[in-house]
């Protein structure tokens, strides 16, 4: 009995680490981009020494071709923040998807299932014009001033 525990708890302990190096590997894109997005929000309260900002959401506008996981950079960002001057800071992530340019027709539409024939007229001349973008949208604060 005892043998059996010892061995479905070994089993346990090696998944948890499989798993958490996965996360960790997994996230290293997304954390570099989550501490470009804390130093963008550290240059936009700068601007304003005079009042007392306190940013409470940034909103962030992805591209779906971009390959950035909203779920990792969400986490690593609220483990960069917290405990930090910025805790309990948001983010508000839009996805945007991709827009293309048909060389034919002129038309511009959103690729549906990564069809990037043109909705218009059908021709397969289309060139991407959006979609791979990372832009740091706005950013929401909250002022001590009356
Ligand atoms: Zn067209």
């Amino acid at each position: 009995m005892t043998a059996v525990t010892r061995a479905e708890k070994d089993t346990c302990d090696a998944y948890h680490v499989v798993e958490a190096q996965r996360l960790h590997w997994g996230c290293v894109h997304e954390l570099s981009i989550a501490e470009s997005i804390l130093e963008a929000v550290r240059t936009e309260c700068a601007r304003r020494p005079e009042k007392r900002v306190r940013p409470v959401r940034v909103g962030l506008k992805i591209g779906e071709m971009a390959a950035v996981d909203e779920d990792a950079l969400t986490f690593c960002f609220d483990a960069m923040v917290k405990g930090t001057e910025y805790d309990g800071l948001k983010l508000a992530i839009k996805i945007v998807k991709q827009q293309r340019r048909c060389a034919a027709c002129s038309n511009e539409f959103a690729v549906v299932d990564y069809n990037a024939v043109c909705t218009a007229c059908g021709s397969s001349e289309t060139k991407a014009i959006s979609g791979d973008e990372l832009d740091f949208e706005f950013l929401e604060v909250e002022t001590d001033e009356q």
